[in-house]
């Protein structure tokens, strides 16, 4: 071990004691789980955070896979606002896909690096309930532009039950959860991922939502991965929302951090999931490597340098 590992594990020591037996929902987008590299590099630090006594919930969609099999069966993809619309035939691509082979990869992947997790949609032991969303209006931030878009069988989350999920926690699992829902008359629902992890990251109110992404953290202009924002408040990350600068799938993710952290979540950050470590950087680093999204009392507190715990 060189200096600067040893430095490095000397700074991470108040993060660990600071961590020790909270819950983190990590929430993981498909590009992750499609990477192999990236998917286990990821296994590993959950690995290391779960055996330093964190509590792990892992949530993930599966985007790419979905559409790359849509496509593969001769279907064709439609996203409005980062969200999939979804009729029958895409719904059955999205129960084989994301409680399928996608679940599956992540499972054995964190079994590879000596965690034991167990697979799970918010189908299983009444975790998530919704309804599906009726035709909504939807203002497109870029032109302005309004339109109304049925989303299909997509559903909007109305109740949450984390008993199951505090259960498998408190025997040691780590919990993976796929972002299908059902409504009470057991029809099954697509919600995206992001605000599944949200509505866990509340209902266990968690100490941290983390959304692992293909880009470094929210970017200020989204063509350019160097104008990376450090730190938000939840109050201008409303504003980026509603400005233009945020588009497509980022617009999920921002107004679940948002939801999270006002619904009593500690904070939020949005990283890169295919950079090694990004995780255990941002937690246990000060400098960090993604977005901080915090209250706005709690956010000017987190000046350069200071914990981003
Ligand atoms: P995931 O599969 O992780 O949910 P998405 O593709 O749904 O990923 O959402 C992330 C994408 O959002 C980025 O890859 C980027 O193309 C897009 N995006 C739009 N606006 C921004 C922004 N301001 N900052 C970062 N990413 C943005
Ligand atoms: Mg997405």
């Amino acid at each position: 071990m060189n200096d600067t590992s040893i430095s490095l594990l000397k700074q991470a020591l108040p993060y660990l004691r600071h961590h020790r037996k909270s819950t983190m929902v990590v929430k993981l987008g498909g590009e992750i789980a499609a990477n192999r590299e990236a998917l286990t590099s990821l296994a590993g630090d959950v690995s290391l955070l779960v055996h330093v006594g964190i509590r792990i919930v892992l949530v993930h969609g599966g985007g790419p896979q979905a559409t790359e099999m849509q496509k593969r069966l001769g279907l064709e993809p439609v996203m409005v606002g980062g969200r999939r619309v979804t009729d029958e035939a895409t719904l059955d691509v999205a129960k084989m896909i994301f409680a399928g082979k996608i679940n599956t990869d992540i499972l054995s992947a964190l079994r590879g690096q000596g965690v034991s997790a167990v697979g799970l949609s918010g189908v299983d032991g009444d975790i998530l309930h919704a309804t599906k969303r009726p035709p909504t209006e939807v203002v497109d931030p870029a032109t302005g532009e309004r339109k109304v878009v049925d989303y299909g069988l997509v559903g909007d989350i109305t109740r949450v039950d984390t008993s199951l999920v505090a259960l498998l926690l408190e025997h040691k699992y780590v919990p993976v959860i796929s972002s299908l829902a059902s409504d009470a008359d057991g029809n099954v629902l697509n919600v995206n991922a992001d605000t599944v992890a949200s509505a866990l990251a509340k209902d266990l109110q968690a100490s941290k939502l983390v959304i692992l992404t293909g880009v470094p953290g929210l970017l200020r202009d989204k063509n350019d991965p160097s104008s990376l924002v450090t730190r938000i408040t939840t109050e201008e990350a409303k504003a980026a929302m509603k400005s233009g600068s945020v588009a497509g799938g980022m617009l999920p993710k921002l107004k679940a951090l948002v939801d999270a952290v006002e619904g009593g979540v500690g904070r939020g950050h949005i990283l890169s999931g295919t950079q090694p470590g990004a995780i255990l950087l941002e937690l246990f680093t000060s400098a960090g490597c993604g977005t901080l999204i915090a209250e706005p009392h709690d956010v000017s507190e987190v000046s350069d340098g200071a914990p981003r715990q």
